[in-house]
């Protein structure tokens, strides 16, 4: 596999967009300012998200403060999980993925 940069964007959206959850749940008059960044595998798969780009930006009510933040909520953490995995699968394969996070989100 080619070397790759250490910081990277996400690959799920542009910097300076609105809260990718938002985005995705809500209609558009309720969009609100992404202000954190939230990295889709976490714990000891952190750098590797941030080297992959699976990363979103968040409004603080999806990352931690509301009932339907990534970190309150099962269901939250599974979509971020399997859009991140469909991102990363646009560029490389469903193995490659398994053989890094140990966990194929998509099928189960
Ligand atoms: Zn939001
Ligand atoms: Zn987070």
């Amino acid at each position: 596999m080619k070397k790759r940069k250490k910081h990277k964007s996400s690959i799920l959206q542009q910097k300076g967009e609105p809260c990718y959850l938002c985005m995705k749940l809500k209609p558009m008059r309720e969009w609100r300012r992404a202000v954190h960044e939230h990295h889709i595998f976490g714990g000891s798969n952190r750098n590797k998200s941030e080297a992959e780009g699976l990363k979103v930006y968040l409004c603080l009510e999806h990352h931690i403060s509301g009932k339907e933040a990534v970190h309150n909520n099962a269901e939250m953490m599974r979509l971020l999980r399997e859009d991140g995995q469909r991102a990363f699968e646009q560029k490389y394969t469903r193995e490659e993925f398994m053989k890094m996070f140990g966990k194929n989100y998509l099928e189960e």
